[in-house]
């Protein structure tokens, strides 16, 4: 069934590029809302669905665009934290432009969907199957979903520096152990580009509390990594934010490589936009249903998981 979560809760924090404070509360939501941002700072309260064909700037970050070009950025932290928490529907307001970054990881909005708790809904979820392979691609770095029984993600990433270089990391999408495993992974930069960022109005609010900085001669935040591979973690936790832009939870092998955030988006309009490559299933207690989204047919088969 849909869930929600069972009671108001909110946070305040900084944004990451903006540095601005800003107030977020989380409200539970009706069936089939999805996940809504609301500004409540602009007239007219413009209400901004989290779906990929809204999404507009992916520089640094994944950047929302609504009526009168209301804007949320930083959302895919809070995204994967839904998608980790298996939360469909809430209304995210918002006092200003961006979703406070925290500490730089999902792990602040977990604990906060975990202290919300969870309503289920008198809805059945729908998810999407991914059926045919779909595959977006950019100088040197891919990202692709595959068929598969199972949702499950897998991202590379190969940086020229000695203390990021090359990691890869494959996980079955099982979301409390992805939450526990992924969910406190952080965002990450380099210092030699912090000046650039800053003089095209980015990281204005960055510090090593909320993100890792990689340094000439490695990590600066004194307390090091939080894992070994935080880097590819805080890829996968990314790829998993991004990809709960789908409007539904996607079932097939997620890998990129070198991938970020305008790829992720990308790959999730592409499997949207062909009608072919997915379908809508829609999981019971006694039963799986599938439903062709082109036919409309309904077609009934035993259980097989
Ligand atoms: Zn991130």
């Amino acid at each position: 069934m849909q869930r929600t979560i069972a009671h108001r809760i909110g946070c305040v924090g900084i944004g990451l590029h903006g540095g601005r404070k800003v107030s977020l509360t989380l409200l539970p939501a009706a069936p089939d809302t999805g996940i809504i941002f609301v500004r409540t700072d602009l007239p007219g309260r413009p209400v901004i669905p989290a779906t990929a064909d809204r999404v507009g700037d992916t520089t640094m970050c994944t950047t929302l665009v609504g009526p009168d070009d209301a804007k949320v950025a930083t959302i895919e932290h809070l995204m994967a934290a839904f998608a980790l928490a298996e939360i469909d529907n809430v209304t995210v307001e918002l006092d200003g432009p961006e979703v406070p970054i925290m500490d730089g990881s999902a792990a602040p909005f977990l604990f906060l969907l975990e202290c919300a708790g969870v309503r289920e809904q008198d809805r059945p979820l729908r998810r999407i199957e991914v059926i045919k392979p779909v595959l977006v691609e950019a100088a040197g770095k891919f990202a692709r979903l595959d068929p598969a029984p199972f949702a499950s993600y897998g991202a590379s990433i190969d940086f020229d520096h000695p203390a990021v270089g090359a990691q890869a990391l494959s996980v079955p999408f099982e979301p409390k152990r992805l939450g526990r495993m992924l969910g406190s992974a952080r965002t990450f930069g380099f210092a030699a580009d912090i000046e650039q960022l800053r003089a095209r109005g980015l990281a204005r609010g960055g510090s090593l509390e909320n993100a890792v900085v990689v340094g000439p001669e490695g990590i600066l935040n004194p307390g090091g990594l939080r894992f070994p591979d935080e880097f590819v973690r805080h890829k996968l936790l990314d790829a998993i934010g991004d990809t709960f832009l789908a409007g539904a939870p996607v079932v097939g092998r997620w890998t990129g490589h070198r991938a970020g955030h305008a790829l992720h988006v990308k790959l999730v309009r592409a499997l949207l936009a062909d009608r072919t490559a997915w379908r809508y299933v829609e999981d019971t207690d006694e039963d799986f249903t599938i439903e062709a989204p082109s036919a409309q047919a309904r077609v009934k088969v035993a259980a097989t998981a």
